[in-house]
């Protein structure tokens, strides 16, 4: 297979041709990094510097960075530039409590456009298609990320931002809408607003979606896919490595295809630090090869997931990663079992009555943890006579036990019950500290 990316040449790169490439930009990256308060610092100690880099490999004499060391060196100490040479700064959301500022020059903004562009290119969007980016812009990566990459490659680009949903639906008509980008709990809420406007998404020129940013089963996206009538192509980043871009599914969609000659990855056990197998789960970590503002060694991403054993049919060398299982601190701990919302996640989009949305709420009954998950379930269901209600309670509860160990008290609720986000999804209430 060649390349017909006018975007990227790297797509298609040979292993031995992007090995060599990521040994140059490695030694870079390291070299870049040491002018940095913080790595000038860590590489002293260890002795550390691009000469230690001779095989890919040595990177493994890096210490780990955590997030906590971008944090207590909060907000410049992971800066490699001086000051004017930042063009844009972006900032996580602060989802797990502790917020990161993000630097760019010039130069990072141009090369994380044209990865957006290549993930772009890669699920089908060309010139002339009109791209509609239902992601918050401001300092959230979501928005600027992909509309660079859009605009980049040529598409006409609507920069709606998130929320305000029947706009939303209105531009998709007006403007006839071939591609959008959205986060995946918002595609699934926004169905219901198509259902109030009494319109079809499958009837609109919709032709592909694009959502990421949280986790999100395989189940959802089948339902997604069912329900808009397109293809939903899973996109993962940080704002740590920019944001989007980061990894991408082809058109192949079994697992995300990481940029391997922009980001070094390496999935390791959480506890012990080493490497794992391919094929078996761990914490990702990844090296950033070619930003200048801000380049990270070995970073912590606290993202679960594993590296595929097997080449992907679609003939591209760049190793996949396994749809995110969530984060390490998404797991919730009850009665001592370790749960994932992804797993009750599953459950739940697996079975027909289940509707859009469900939240598991924890709190402690006599001193012992208390699991309520709240499912709304559809329409049709939601009608059924008590005893319906009852077994199809008990069902699920059941499923749930089956899959998570902890039988939880399941309340159903009606659509629409549960308060949506524009943003990332709640899926855990954990009331027990209160
Ligand atoms: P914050 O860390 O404050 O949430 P970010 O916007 O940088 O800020 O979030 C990046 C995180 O979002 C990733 O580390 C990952 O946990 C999650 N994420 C991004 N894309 C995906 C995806 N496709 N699947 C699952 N999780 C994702
Ligand atoms: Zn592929």
């Amino acid at each position: 297979m060649t390349n017909d990316s006018p975007y990227d040449e790297l797509e298609f790169a040979s292993e031995r041709d992007l090995g060599a490439l990521q040994l140059e930009r490695l030694r870079w990256s390291v070299g870049q990094a040491a002018r940095s308060p913080h790595y000038g610092r860590v590489f002293a100690e260890h002795g550390l510097g691009p000469g230690s880099i001779q095989t890919l490999d040595d990177l493994q004499k890096f210490p780990l960075t955590a997030k906590r060391d971008l944090r207590d060196s909060y907000p410049f100490g992971v800066l490699a530039v001086p000051k004017e040479a930042i063009v844009r700064m972006h900032h996580s959301s602060g989802t797990t409590g502790m917020a990161t500022a993000v630097f760019h020059t010039a130069g990072d903004i141009e090369r994380w456009a044209g990865l957006v562009a290549r993930c772009l290119h890669m699920a089908g969007l060309r010139r002339g298609d009109v791209f509609q980016n239902m992601m918050t812009y401001g300092l959230f990566t979501g928005g600027l990320g992909l509309h660079y990459g859009a605009e980049k490659l040529g598409a006409f680009v609507i920069p709606m931002g998130a929320g305000n949903s029947r706009r939303q639906i209105e531009f998709m008509h007006t403007f006839g809408t071939t591609a959008i980008h959205i986060i995946p709990s918002y595609a699934m809420a926004l169905l219901g607003t198509f259902e109030a406007m009494g319109v079809d998404p499958r009837g609109l020129s919709l032709r592909l979606a694009v959502g990421g940013a949280e986790p999100y089963s395989e189940e959802a996206r089948s339902r997604l896919q069912e329900a808009w009538g397109m293809p939903f192509y899973n996109c993962y980043g940080l704002s740590e490595m920019c944001g989007p871009g980061v990894a991408f599914e082809c058109p192949e969609q079994q697992g995300l295809h990481l940029w391997e000659d922009a980001y070094l990855g390496e999935v390791i056990d959480p506890e012990s630090g080493e490497r794992v197998a391919d094929g078996e789960m761990g914490e990702l970590v990844l090296t950033s090869l070619t930003r200048e503002a801000m380049p990270l060694i070995r970073y912590r991403t606290r993202d679960l997931t594993s590296f595929a054993a097997d080449p992907c049919p679609c003939g591209r060398g760049h190793r996949r990663l396994a749809r995110i299982q969530g984060r390490t601190d998404d797991m919730f701990i009850v009665r001592g079992v370790n749960i994932f919302p992804i797993q009750i996640e599953r459950v739940l989009m697996s079975l027909p009555q289940v509707g859009r949305s469900y939240l598991v709420v924890i709190d402690r009954e006599q001193y012992a943890d208390r699991m309520t998950v709240q499912v709304e379930l559809t329409p049709e269901a939601f009608a059924g006579d008590l005893e319906q209600l009852q077994s199809l309670r008990d069902r699920i509860a059941d499923a749930l036990r089956r899959e998570t160990l902890v039988r939880p008290r399941v309340e159903l609720v009606e659509a629409g019950h549960i308060p949506r986000q524009e943003g990332k999804a709640v899926r855990v209430v954990d009331k027990r500290d209160d």
